[in-house]
């Protein structure tokens, strides 16, 4: 039987912000790309079964839940702010900082009892709730939906529980850290009843991220090395299967060639040079199929 609709999948992106390039850099080296006019709301996909629908961040656990859209790509603070329940299906490496507390400068920090009575600002008051119920600490949060860094400067609260990344802003403001209450990067949210046909269409997007992802985290090396050392090079290069080996055209020498993570990166390089490899050359991996 011919299906007359075909089923798309609908995902929900940041409009704009600190999440948007990233997801759509993302998309697009997946292969995903959007016909998107100056402020169209919705897009839809050239050669793949999906349609974006472009949201404020705080929106999208809501619109996924309701859904609305089937997937969004959020950060793992507004989706535990939000307390909707979703799948969590991948985390994307990127959009990554710290909900924390910090209080002036010039206040002596005791441990987390200091905030025993104090006034707290922040946008997530959910979170911090609950972290404070958990410390058995009764303070007084205090709702406020940005600037929250400038609270303590004006009078208007004690503390703050915001967003850090560099944390200059709040050495800006006079603040300093005091603890780490979670942290965060942008995560692929999905609703939990997805029918089939999606869920299929969703495994075969999360699989190009997985390829997308892995190519940017490893690099091909290519080296060459006298034969009495292959084995130890060997050793050192682990590789997706295992190194290939080929012989030069110089007698005594084979070249080398093999993948290693970002990770591992300077160690393996030394002591690939400590066993006499030569003519290291390093080559990014446009994507890789895991
Ligand atoms: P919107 O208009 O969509 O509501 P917003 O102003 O609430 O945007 P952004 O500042 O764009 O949000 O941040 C979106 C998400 O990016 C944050 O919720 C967080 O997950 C992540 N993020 C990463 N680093 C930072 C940072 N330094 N400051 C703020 N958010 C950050
Ligand atoms: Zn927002």
């Amino acid at each position: 039987m011919i299906k007359d609709t075909e089923t798309i999948l609908r995902i929900a992106l940041q409009k704009s912000g600190r999440l948007h390039d990233d997801s759509m850099d993302l998309m697009n080296r997946s292969g995903i790309k959007f016909n998107t006019g100056a402020g169209r709301l919705v897009a839809q996909s050239t050669g793949f079964p999906v349609e974006a629908l472009f949201l404020r961040d705080d929106d999208i656990p809501q619109t996924v839940y309701d859904g609305v859209a089937d997937i969004g790509i959020v950060g793992e603070n507004e989706y535990a702010e939000k307390g909707y329940e979703l799948e969590i299906v991948k985390h994307l490496n990127f959009g990554k900082c710290r909900l924390s507390l910090a209080i002036p400068k010039s206040e002596h920090y005791t441990g987390v009892g200091w905030f025993d009575g104090k006034k707290v600002a922040t946008s997530y008051p959910r979170i911090l709730k609950k972290f404070f119920e958990e410390k058995k600490i009764q303070a007084e949060i205090h709702e406020i939906a940005g600037s929250v860094e400038i609270a303590p400067g004006i009078g208007l609260a004690d503390a703050i529980f915001d967003i850090v990344s560099s944390g200059s802003t709040l050495v800006a403001n006079s603040l300093k850290e005091v603890g780490v209450v979670m942290y965060s990067q942008a995560v692929v949210v999905a609703n939990k009843n997805l029918e089939p046909e999606k869920r299929e269409i969703l495994d075969q997007m999360l699989f190009r991220f997985n390829s997308v992802m892995a190519s940017a985290t490893n690099k091909y090396v290519l080296l060459n090395a006298p034969n009495e050392r292959v084995k130890d090079i060997v050793k050192i290069l682990p590789g997706m299967k295992s190194p290939t080996v080929l012989p030069l055209a110089q007698e005594g020498w084979s070249s080398i060639h093999s993948v290693i993570s970002e990770e591992q990166f300077w160690e393996v390089i030394d002591q690939l040079k400590a066993c006499g490899a030569e003519g290291i050359l390093i080559i990014p991996i446009e994507k890789m199929i895991l």
